[in-house]
């Protein structure tokens, strides 16, 4: 279990909470996260359901379907948009949080990389980073 960290929106109205899991970073490159971050892909962190928890604001839910075919959920702020976390079938009992938006973005180096099938080419990542092409798997 790792330490507790905050975060919040660009406008600052949405703040959390959560301990994330370790060494859990990852870069989704996949076409929603491409849009919805209006980047090139997103990074996320994990965290256990329990241990995160909104601590001022409220949270906007854009319900989809992800790459994968389960249901997901997108969060952001309702004020300025700024996507903040995910949660969905695919990962039960987690909550991903959006590492651009804790206070320290480098409390984390993400480990891998899923949906490269997807990556735009003028985005490149660091060749230590593992690759897959559909949904990562974690370990
Ligand atoms: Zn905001
Ligand atoms: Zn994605």
């Amino acid at each position: 279990m790792g330490q507790s960290l905050s975060g919040g929106c660009l406008c600052g109205f949405v703040r959390y909470d959560a301990i994330p899991k370790e060494n859990t970073a990852y870069y989704c490159h996949c076409r929603d996260c491409q849009i919805g971050s209006a980047s090139a892909f997103t990074v996320a962190i994990f965290s256990d359901e329990q241990s995160f928890r909104i601590t001022s604001g409220e949270v906007a839910t854009y319900a989809t379907v992800a790459d994968s075919g389960r249901k997901l959920e997108r969060k952001f702020c309702q004020k300025c948009g700024t996507p903040l976390i995910w949660t969905g079938e695919g990962f039960p009992g987690t909550v991903l949080i959006s590492l651009s938006s804790l206070d320290d973005p480098e409390a984390f180096q993400p480990v891998h990389e899923g949906w490269t099938d997807s990556a735009v080419s003028w985005s490149r990542i660091s060749a230590d980073v593992k690759s897959f092409p559909g949904r990562p798997v974690r370990g």
